[in-house]
């Protein structure tokens, strides 16, 4: 079967994927990879990264992406690397789960700092280059927990609405230069994030995993966990350059959860 024209409709450009070395990440770098751009993984765990970026063909560069430092460096390889960068995603986040009244400052700042502070650093790392370059894409992987509520996570999902409205300000600081900045919101998705969630229900509740599992999906109307890869086409549509005129969204990908 003869490729179509859009086959290779990433051709020629550097993506950056933090947290790239697994689960909606990983899923990311590969589509964008096989759209032919050029893909760098960013992360914390070396051996996970560069085995991840063995696999994919991309370049590994570490980087915890909460601290100035790190981020700058990574960025400046990357460039050095594989050339400026023409799309982000920051993808690194995580999560954890408590009562509010259980949640010291410390674990609700660490919320705010890998999910939404490493957005903010990775978009300044980058966008004087895009700028500079009058074209780029930002493409913010959120959550639901950006666009609703959720008990027992309040400071995640404090730090994914506050990515949701980091992006829409940076898309109208640079909707004339070329760039555009979105968010994708998935819903509950199949990866080590979810099984570490309803093993730590598990704990806590001595609940099944089918009845936590349960839990999670009933208020995805499809009734089902995401996967990585449907996650993964969202995030590869916006960077399209035919995307052009879609800027400061925040898309969910969660089957109906939020509308
Ligand atoms: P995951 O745990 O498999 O992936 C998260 C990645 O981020 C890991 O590779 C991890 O090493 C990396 N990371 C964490 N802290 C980092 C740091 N300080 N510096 C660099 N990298 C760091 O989970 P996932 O489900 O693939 O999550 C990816 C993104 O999707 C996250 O932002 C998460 O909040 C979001 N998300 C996930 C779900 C879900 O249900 N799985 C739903 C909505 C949004």
């Amino acid at each position: 079967m003869s490729e179509s024209p859009d086959s290779q409709l990433l051709a020629g450009r550097h993506a950056v994927v933090t947290g790239g070395a697994g689960g909606i990440g990983r899923a990311i770098a590969e589509r964008l990879g096989g759209l032919g751009a050029r893909v760098s993984i960013m992360g914390r765990n070396q051996d996970r990264l560069a085995a991840a970026a063995e696999d994919m063909g991309a370049a590994a560069i570490p980087c915890d992406v909460t601290s100035e430092a790190a981020v700058e460096k990574a960025f400046a390889e990357a460039a050095e690397r594989s050339g400026q960068v023409a799309i982000l995603v920051n993808n690194a986040g995580a999560v954890q789960s408590a009562p509010f009244t259980k949640v010291s400052l410390e674990q609700f700042t660490a919320m705010i700092e890998v999910n939404l502070v490493g957005a903010f650093l990775c978009c300044r790392a980058v966008l004087p280059g895009m700028v500079e370059a009058g074209e780029g894409r930002i493409v913010c992987v959120a959550s639901t927990a950006g666009l609703k509520g959720y008990p027992y996570v309040a400071g995640y999902c404090a730090a994914k609405h506050g990515v949701i409205g980091l992006t829409r300000a940076l898309a109208l600081e640079v909707a004339l230069k070329g760039v555009t900045v979105n968010a994708v919101c998935p819903g509950y998705t199949d990866t080590d994030l979810v099984a570490g969630a309803i093993d730590n229900i598990r704990a806590k509740t001595g609940r099944s995993r089918e009845d936590v599992l349960g839990d999670l999906i009933k208020d995805n109307p499809q009734g089902r966990l995401i996967e990585p890869g449907e996650v993964a086409s969202t995030v590869a549509w916006l960077c399209a350059p035919a995307s052009a005129a879609i800027t400061g969204q925040a898309i969910a990908v969660a089957g109906g959860e939020v509308m």
